[in-house]
């Protein structure tokens, strides 16, 4: 039997991204992931503060949003981004997101990492990153892996991130 059709409310429309990224490692660098300073002998290479976690985040975002990628949006070549703190890029995607009247339903991420190990900061990340996104940190997973010691993330010389973000919209679909 076909099901009744649904009147009363909205279904929320909703869409799903992914983000990658990974940075070099290199001493006399500082080590910031998802916002959060964690102390080590290397940190990431990169125009901005390289913080990979974020970078993901927000190609992630941008994903689910049909909006482009980091690159695009915030070019490395521009000199406005050197060193920056890659909290802003979160924040502009998700600013992006709220003006078509989108927002973050949850995230999930992977950080791949040979060290300093991430268990003893994960809870600070995550509290960080539930602020940039506009929600509570258990709506923010993280798991930290290990390249095994094979491979250039294994032998300490890059670290890797990758996540997940799903968006929602109530209403009527419209384009962005
Ligand atoms: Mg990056």
């Amino acid at each position: 039997m076909k099901p009744p059709p649904i009147v009363g409310f909205e279904i929320p429309e909703t869409r799903v991204g992914i983000g990658y990224d990974s940075h070099r490692l290199a001493p006399g660098r500082k080590l910031v992931l998802g916002g959060v300073r964690i102390p080590a002998e290397k940190g990431l290479l990169g125009h901005s503060d390289a913080d990979v976690l974020l970078h993901a985040i927000t190609d992630a975002i941008l994903g689910a949003a049909g909006q482009g990628d980091i690159g695009e949006l915030f070019p490395p070549s521009d000199p406005q981004w050197k060193d920056a703190d890659s909290s802003v890029f979160v924040r502009h995607a998700v600013e992006l997101l709220d003006s078509y009247g989108w927002r973050v339903v949850n995230v999930d991420a992977v950080i791949v990492l040979e060290q300093p190990r991430i268990s003893p900061f994960r809870a600070q990340i995550l509290e960080s990153v539930a602020a940039m996104l506009g929600v509570d940190p258990k709506l923010v997973g993280l798991k930290a892996k290990t390249g095994e010691g094979v491979g250039p993330v294994g032998a300490g010389e890059l670290a890797e991130a990758h996540a997940v973000v799903l968006i929602s919209r109530s209403g009527a679909p419209k384009l962005m």
